[in-house]
């Protein structure tokens, strides 16, 4: 079990979203973790570099996460995370 978590907290309403790790591996599944919190995961944005004119050449687009943002279900305030390079 790995020791490490992520926290989200609203500093207005108290309602927090603990990140942790589900079984095997350290990894934390977000939807499922927050499926019994008031804060959920609103929206995830990518940014995508380059043109393809066929899927073949799939490999030559880039791909960068660029936000992930949380939101409080009970006052709609939001924290959006970024600067991932
Ligand atoms: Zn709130």
């Amino acid at each position: 079990m790995s020791n490490m978590q992520v926290t989200i907290s609203c500093k207005m309403c108290g309602n927090i979203l603990n990140l942790e790790q589900e079984s095997i591996g350290n990894v934390s599944y977000v939807r499922n973790n927050a499926r019994n919190s008031k804060i959920s995961l609103d929206s995830v944005t990518v940014d995508k570099e380059g043109d393809i004119e066929d899927y073949d050449e799939i490999d030559e687009i880039e791909t960068t996460l660029s936000e992930v943002r949380f939101k409080c279900d009970s006052c709609g305030d939001y924290i959006i995370l970024s600067d991932f390079e």
